[in-house]
């Protein structure tokens, strides 16, 4: 069957930073019945969206295994635009190292109860979990952990963006640990996170460019 004959209502809920408030409007879309990948707490499914033009535009749309609050989908979609104001921060500097993190909304499928899911491009290729929000490093690659190391120092010691994975140097799915382990979703894990991030991190040679103060041995040697 064509697309267009699948599609159903959704809303789409876009952020304005600017009055900091959620907009909305109405779009249509297609969603494949059958996730394609799925990760420790979401399920992620094809999602097309229809443009104006008539074209419809591939996306992921997660959505969380568990019934959930509907504040953890807009939580979600913050902690990655948070992540993605760092990402900018770093891109600054002017270095031959870029990162990004996907732009992200969340979708309400009216015809489906309402169901919530978090909504962003989709791309093509190996996804790669880089680091956990555990302190574990899962890959040789140095630029995730020291842009992990970049946001201690930008958010000055307020927190860390960790758990960095994606498609080359596009992240997605982000966590956010922050000192007073308030906001960013369910996945803060406050001061425990970040003393879990500077246990294992060893600065390499894009923090020692960047001039990133070595990692603090009092905060690498303190139990948690
Ligand atoms: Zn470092």
């Amino acid at each position: 069957m064509p697309l267009r004959n699948r599609s159903e209502l959704a809303t789409k809920f876009t952020y304005n930073p600017h009055n900091e408030t959620w907009q909305t409007h109405k779009v249509r879309v297609v969603v494949d019945k059958k996730p394609f990948a799925q990760g420790g707490m979401r399920v992620c499914m094809k999602l097309y969206e229809l443009e104006d033009s008539g074209d419809f535009v591939p996306c992921v749309a997660k959505v969380f295994k568990k019934e959930t609050n509907s504040k953890e989908y807009f939580d979600e979609a913050l902690t990655q635009m948070a992540a993605e104001c760092f990402a900018q921060e770093f891109n600054k500097l002017k270095t031959k190292w870029k990162v990004s993190f996907l732009p992200v909304n969340v979708m309400m499928l009216n015809e489906r109860n309402g169901q919530l899911c978090n909504v962003e491009p989709l791309l093509l290729g190996d996804y790669v979990k880089h680091n956990d929000n555990d302190g574990n490093v899962e890959t040789s690659e140095q630029l995730p952990q020291a842009f992990t190391h970049f946001t201690w120092e930008a958010s000055r010691h307020m927190l860390i963006v960790c758990d960095i994975q994606g498609l080359a140097d596009c992240y997605t799915d982000p966590q956010i640990h922050s000192i007073d382990g308030q906001s960013f979703g369910r996945g803060n894990l406050g001061q425990h996170g970040i003393l879990k991030f500077f246990k294992t991190h060893k600065c390499n040679r894009i923090c020692q460019a960047l001039k990133l103060p070595p990692t603090d041995r009092k905060i690498a040697d303190r139990q948690v």
